[in-house]
């Protein structure tokens, strides 16, 4: 039988009430369609600071690097604001992202037709989006050095921060683009800002080299960042597949994300290298939203945001299509009847808690399993 290794990390604040829902559907998933899914935990953020003083132990690192695909929850809460910056929650996510070497993240943004009256844009303008934003997650101007605030001794401070990109860099990421553009609607859109920054003009250059050398069947169109965030919510149907920066990349998929209504709803993925030998990629999946501490061990987080993770981890993790598809629509299926948490809930909708909107989208992911 087949055997898959799911290293799940809850975090903090609703992280754990959010994963208790994903555990039902790996139950779910082994029990009736033998998916083989060994579940390991560990412990990561705040709640690894209170263990073990480090935001993620040696221990838990080492079975992130080896496990199939890590889920993540949430970090990070009032309680840890205090803490040294090298041991604070977030240090426990950016660490796995470095150790594991997650270059590429992806957003998608779909606006579910049950919500689509709901976006701050008009109907027509959301209906139906579905759009991925391939973000550059391990370069550019979050990384580059120098990186520093230099005393010019005048009474005068220089923040410094360097954008940079080589070759190698350009090439992995867009060919990450290329490859998913052609599983949908086979076109990527390239944003940078060729036209005032250096970074810009070999982002260009070297996406395009990729997509004529390899990947010429895929449509390729290159637009300015900003010129970008302006079509995203004047008529974000015309795109497909977005590739950026980690920079743009991070503006630009929040721009998306709110497209498509609550921070509960929106799913994410960060994949790795392909290894030589497998093919398998390292990935982490984890939901856009954080630890949500006004909300947390009430009952109210929505799952969906971490339900639509897992389901990006079946799709580009384990290759099971046919189930990713089929939880996508179980999670459609439930707002189509509906059932809301709180942060969607409008008039005439009947509320759940997390755990009934988990059991929810579960039981409708056995119906359409039948
Ligand atoms: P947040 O995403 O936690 O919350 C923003 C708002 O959205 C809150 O009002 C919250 O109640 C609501 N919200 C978020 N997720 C929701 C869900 N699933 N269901 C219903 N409502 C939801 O962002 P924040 O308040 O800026 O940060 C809170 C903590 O989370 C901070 O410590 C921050 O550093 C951390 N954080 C962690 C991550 C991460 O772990 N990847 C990401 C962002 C923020």
């Amino acid at each position: 039988m087949v055997t898959r290794t799911l290293l799940l990390l809850p975090g903090d604040g609703i992280g754990p009430e959010a994963m208790a829902e994903v555990r039902k559907l790996i139950a779910v998933l082994n029990d009736t369609q033998s998916a083989g899914f060994t579940v390991q935990e560990g412990l990561v953020g705040g709640a690894a600071y209170d263990a073990h003083g480090q935001a993620i132990s040696d221990e838990d690192m080492e079975k992130a690097l080896a496990a199939d695909a890590v889920l993540f929850g949430a970090v990070g809460g009032p309680k840890w604001d205090g803490v040294a910056y090298e041991v604070r929650p977030e240090a426990g996510l950016l660490r796995l992202r470095k150790e594991m070497e997650l270059f590429a993240n992806l957003r998608p943004a779909i606006c579910y037709p049950a919500l689509a009256a709901s976006s701050s844009l008009k109907q027509e303008v959301v209906e139906g989006l579905d759009i991925l934003i391939v973000r550059e997650l391990t370069g550019g101007v979050y990384f580059g050095e120098p990186k520093e605030i230099i005393d010019l001794g005048n009474g005068q401070k220089r923040g410094i921060d360097t954008q940079v990109y080589d070759t190698f860099e350009i090439e992995r990421i867009s060919g990450v683009a290329f490859e998913l553009a052609r599983t949908r609607a086979n076109k990527v859109c390239s944003m940078e800002k060729h036209n005032v920054m250096k970074s810009g003009v070999l982002w260009k250059e070297v996406v395009a080299a990729t997509h004529k050398a390899n990947y010429a069947d895929v449509e390729l169109t290159h637009m300015l960042a900003d010129a970008g965030g302006m079509q995203l919510v004047r008529w974000p149907k015309q795109f497909d597949v977005i590739v950026t920066d980690n920079l743009f990349g991070d503006m630009l998929s929040d721009v998306a994300a709110m497209l498509t209504g609550s921070l509960g709803m929106l799913p994410s993925a960060s994949l790795g290298a392909p290894d030589p030998m497998s093919g398998a990629r390292k990935a982490l999946y984890e939901p856009v939203h954080g630890s949500a501490p006004d909300i947390a061990g009430k009952g109210l987080a929505n799952p969906i945001a971490m339900i639509a993770s897992f389901a990006m981890c079946l799709r580009y993790s384990f290759n099971m299509v046919a189930e990713a598809d089929r939880l996508e629509a179980a999670i459609a299926g439930v707002l189509d009847d509906g059932m809301r948490t709180a942060d969607i809930m409008s008039d005439g909708m009947t509320q759940l808690s997390t755990a009934e909107m988990g059991d929810a989208i579960t039981a409708k992911y056995l119906t359409l399993s039948a």
